[in-house]
């Protein structure tokens, strides 16, 4: 199969109401989208993925009243969140309808489901009388794409057509978040691309952090996760250096650059922020992994923002599969 780039909405459309995969732009990170409605398309999701059948697809709707179809409960205080920061980097986790499939909240009860911000996808929502399921553009367990090149390089020759929409605005994928019933907070099941302080500024209370990556509520956030193919560690780069031939390494540092000759530094951002960080982050770990370094060398963000999603992504890259 010859896989196309190109900007065509009917294409999309076309190929996507014939239970093909379409990958598509999202402010977070591409996507590779299907007909959330059609057994046949979700499965290969997960063969081309190569993703475990464990792991839920996250639905992807144009609007609120879209939303509700594939919801039993929305509760009010989630609806104010989604109103205010949709379409954006949210997913909301609550009990599905009976329009969704088993097979896409993974034989949950809960399904996961968000508005995208990007104006092609939007506009293809809008063109189409099904959700799409989408997770993240790559090979499971690898880097997630922030270009259309970046899901060529991973997915081609196994889809028919990327819909381009540019590189992705945030870089990081949606936070997810739920809601407890009983103690009526909000609960964050894996940090992303809106800031725990945005939720909590806008609420006006604490969120609960729901993070267990043992016996994980969303069970897609393992251990190890957005892997490059050289060992990346995470430190003080002075001390990850010790035992390194430093010829050998590239550094990404978070904002400065250090007073080592290695084969490459690289800055996640110039203007110190965790917002561009974010952006950079998954570009630059691809390019990082491309210099033929026997370890890549990172320093954590600031832990505030964007930064924890930034620190959560990389102790997941990290993470020693032995
Ligand atoms: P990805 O789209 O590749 O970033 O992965 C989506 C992630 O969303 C999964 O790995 C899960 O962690 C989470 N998720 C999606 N659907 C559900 C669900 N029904 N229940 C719990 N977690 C979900
Ligand atoms: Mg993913």
């Amino acid at each position: 199969m010859e896989t196309q780039i190109g900007h065509e909405i009917e294409l999309a459309k076309q190929l996507l109401e014939h239970s093909e995969l379409v990958a598509i732009p999202t402010e977070t990170v591409y996507g590779l989208a299907a007909n959330a409605l059609s057994l046949e398309a979700i499965s290969k999701i997960y063969q081309v993925k190569n993703r475990p059948q464990f792991n839920p697809l996250i639905l992807h709707v144009a609007n609120v009243t879209e939303m509700k179809k594939y919801v039993s409960h929305l509760p009010s205080k989630l609806e104010i969140l989604i109103q205010k920061f949709s379409p954006g980097p949210l997913t909301v986790l609550l009990p599905k309808s009976d329009l969704v499939p088993d097979i896409v909240t993974a034989g949950s009860s809960k399904v996961a489901i968000r508005i995208p911000n990007h104006p092609l996808t939007l506009e293809l929502l809008q063109y189409l009388d099904f959700p799409l399921a989408a997770p993240s553009a790559n090979i499971s367990g690898r880097v997630s794409p922030t270009s259309a090149e970046h899901v060529l390089e991973q997915l081609s020759g196994k889809i028919p057509y990327i819909l381009d929409g540019g590189e992705t605005k945030i870089g990081l994928e949606s936070t997810i978040v739920g809601y407890d019933l009983i103690s009526q907070q909000i609960l964050i099941h894996r940090l992303g691309g809106l800031s725990i302080e945005d939720i909590e500024e806008f609420l006006l209370e604490k969120v609960k952090l729901n993070i267990h990556h043992d016996t994980p509520e969303t069970p897609g956030q393992l251990k190890s996760h957005y892997a490059t193919s050289t060992e990346l560690l995470v430190g003080e780069i002075d001390e990850l250096i010790l035992d390194k031939t430093i010829e050998n390494v590239v550094i990404i540092n978070y904002h400065k650059t250090k007073d080592y000759s290695v084969i490459k530094q690289f800055i996640l951002t110039t203007q110190n922020t965790t917002t561009e960080a974010a952006k950079n982050l998954f570009r630059i770990m691809r390019e990082a992994d491309k210099c033929g370094a026997s370890h890549i060398l990172c320093e954590w963000a600031p832990n505030e923002g964007l930064g924890k999603a930034i620190n959560d992504r990389l102790k997941k890259a990290s993470f020693n599969k032995t």
